[in-house]
């Protein structure tokens, strides 16, 4: 069993639309796989209808969190997206999506760099629009050469020039709403040093005690030495392990499946979870 639990498509800031990633983790001979836009449900009901056969789909979403100043992102699965507290939150982290990006494009605009909400709009679609679809602009503009370069103190990275704060939620209170819309809480990519600062020790032992499932160890942005400490970490706590591509299509070079979780941990997701079951794929269109 091949289980993918974290991927992105073009609801959020993923280039494969919802129909198009499941019909590609298909084809990349996934069995299992997560979507997990950030601060939105709205890709599901394309993939379920997209679902190949063979191929189940784990509901989920990936919230924006932040703790004493430091943004993390909490992934949720197989809550029930239309409980109100958890609905209401997400909506107010993802509106809040809007303004903060024309700010950023202000600040671009004050910098000289010609980019215009509208291009930024164009390239975020119906999705809910972040950093990469301004990177995306940038890229489009010739001001740097990939979206990854854009994540640098010079333009996009937390605290770089052009960065603006979004709404984002406290992990507790994420983890406490995950949890009454009947999902699993797992602290995405906890220790992506690239992204910014990280979460202390101390602060996963906080979560863990206060109900979080698990934290996705196998991640791209976690080097050998860290997926052991991870790991070690994860077995003081009590935690699940998780291991997931965070594919975005071909906004990032990671593949679908180049992390994979434990079919163990996978089954005790499913168990703990009361919000939602996985969708198993019916053919689709
Ligand atoms: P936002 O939620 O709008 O603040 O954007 C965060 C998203 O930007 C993450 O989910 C990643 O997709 C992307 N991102 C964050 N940091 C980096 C980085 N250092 N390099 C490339 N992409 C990044
Ligand atoms: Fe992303
Ligand atoms: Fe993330
Ligand atoms: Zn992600």
């Amino acid at each position: 069993m091949r289980i993918d639990l974290h991927c992105h498509s073009t609801a959020s800031d993923g280039t494969d639309s919802p129909a198009e990633l499941v019909r590609n983790a298909a084809a990349a001979g996934l069995d299992v796989v997560a979507l997990t836009d950030h601060d939105t449900t709205r890709g599901y009901a394309e993939a379920i209808g997209a679902l190949p056969k063979g191929l189940a789909l784990v509901t989920g979403a990936e919230l924006s969190c932040r703790i004493d100043g430091i943004s993390m992102h909490m992934l949720a699965y197989l809550f029930d997206p239309e409980e109100p507290a958890l609905l209401a939150e997400r909506e107010l982290v993802r509106d809040d999506r809007v303004p903060r990006a024309q700010g950023m494009v202000a600040r671009l605009q004050e910098l000289g760099v010609p980019v215009t909400w509208e291009q930024v709009a164009r390239i975020a679609g119906d999705g809910s629009v972040g950093r990469p679809h301004v990177a995306t602009a940038l890229v489009e503009l010739g001001v740097v050469p990939t979206v990854d370069d854009a994540f640098t103190p010079d333009w996009l990275a937390d605290g770089g020039r052009v960065f603006v704060e979004k709404h984002e939620t406290d992990p507790f209170e994420a983890i406490r709403l995950i949890k009454g819309a009947g999902g699993v809480a797992v602290f995405a990519h906890p220790a992506a040093a690239k992204r910014g600062r990280t979460v202390p020790e101390s602060a996963i032992a906080e979560m863990a005690a206060a109900g979080l499932d698990g934290i996705e160890v196998d991640h791209t942005d976690h080097d050998a030495d860290t997926r052991a400490r991870l790991r070690g970490l994860a077995g003081e706590l009590g935690l699940l392990v998780t291991g997931s591509s965070d594919y975005h299509g071909s906004r990032k070079t990671v593949s679908l499946g180049a992390n994979t979780t434990d079919p163990e941990v996978y089954g005790e997701i499913t168990r703990r979870a009361t919000g939602a079951f996985p969708v198993p794929g019916a053919g689709g269109v």
